[in-house]
């Protein structure tokens, strides 16, 4: 059995073609870049309307398969922004009503765990989830994924973006900001976790502030990753200690940070945790974790009408059926 996937939540565009046993036969995605500041979303809609018959082509060719040899098509549901959504929503329903093959819409969040665990072998990890849009350390109990702690602002690769913009950094700041933070020494930083919640404004408004009062890129840039990251493994270790899992699960975009994954695998020795990394490829949004979740529900026996199949914009992790698990 082959599915399709189909991210559009945000800046990517991409798509992936996976196997029932997990294989990702391709995995083509497509980033818009905004000339000026962060996503602007008519402007990255446009940019996936403009490039989603290629990347359907391409990744058909990488698989070296025919449309007609899929077998389920997917794509992500929520959360995400509505006008870039409804692109992978429209498209994926074109495809999946003109082929006659189920339709399957996915949350987002949960897919980057789902391929994290396909990829790595955790098997019930406290997953730490950190891209642009989302900030998430999440586990499952009770029969759904529980959200044991997030942001309450900005995404952390959201702010090291916003950050990165302020320094000069063309968008996406996040592997800039780690290179120069190689060369950087220590400057005071606020440290703002609440309970099991974060928050990344006062950090960047600081970042902000000491880069306009002339100190230098390379020592913001190592502060800002030291205390920003120490404090995601801090609520990420109080979630581990809670559930008493034994595995720990870095995914998202910014799990591409090696000082990120350094602190993380430092704290999971410490405790006698596992500590496992989504592949570089499958770290970033992408189409494969979207195919991947659809093969998991479909087993399950998973089906959505067309009129189940709405953008859903504030779809939260813990909100999800999981009926695979
Ligand atoms: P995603 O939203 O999951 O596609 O991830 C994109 C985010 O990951 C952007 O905010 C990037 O700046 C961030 N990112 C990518 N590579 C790195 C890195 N090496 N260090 C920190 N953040 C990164
Ligand atoms: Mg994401």
């Amino acid at each position: 059995m082959l599915c399709l996937g189909i991210e559009s939540t945000a800046h990517t565009f991409g798509v992936g073609i996976v196997s029932d046993t997990g294989e990702v036969l391709a995995n083509v995605k497509k980033m818009y870049q905004p000339k000026v500041g962060g996503i602007h979303p008519k402007e990255a809609a446009q940019h996936h309307i403009d490039n989603s018959p290629y990347i359907i082509r391409d990744a058909l060719d990488v698989a070296k398969v025919k449309i007609s040899d899929i077998d389920l098509f997917c794509f992500s549901q929520g959360p995400g922004i509505p006008n870039c959504l409804r692109i992978g929503a429209v498209v994926a329903r074109t495809l999946a009503l003109k082929h006659e093959k189920p339709l399957l819409g996915i949350n987002h969040c949960i897919s980057h765990i789902e391929i994290g665990k396909e990829k790595t072998g955790a098997e019930d990890p406290v997953t730490l989830y950190v891209s642009g849009g989302n900030t998430q350390v999440i586990a499952f109990t009770g029969g759904k994924y529980r959200c044991f702690g997030e942001t309450m602002d900005t995404a952390i690769g959201n702010a090291i973006d916003q950050f990165g913009r302020e320094i000069g950094l063309v968008h996406p700041g996040g592997p800039k900001v780690e290179k120069l933070a190689k060369d950087g020494k220590w400057v005071n930083m606020p440290y703002t976790v609440k309970g099991m919640d974060l928050s990344f404004s006062g950090i960047l408004s600081e970042a902000k502030r000491k880069f306009k009062d002339g100190v230098s890129k390379e020592d913001l840039c190592f502060s800002f990753q030291e205390v920003a990251f120490a404090m995601l493994v801090e609520v990420t270790e109080r979630a581990v200690a809670h559930t008493g899992k034994e595995e720990v699960l870095l995914t998202g975009g910014v799990a591409a940070n090696k000082r990120l994954q350094e602190m993380l695998e430092i704290m999971c020795k410490e405790r006698g945790a596992k500590f496992y990394t989504v592949p570089f490829d499958l770290a970033g949004d992408n189409g494969a974790m979207i195919a991947w979740n659809g093969v998991l529900a479909h087993k399950a026996g998973e089906k959505h009408e067309i009129a189940e199949t709405k953008i859903n914009q504030k779809w939260r992790t813990d909100q999800v059926d999981v009926s695979w698990l």
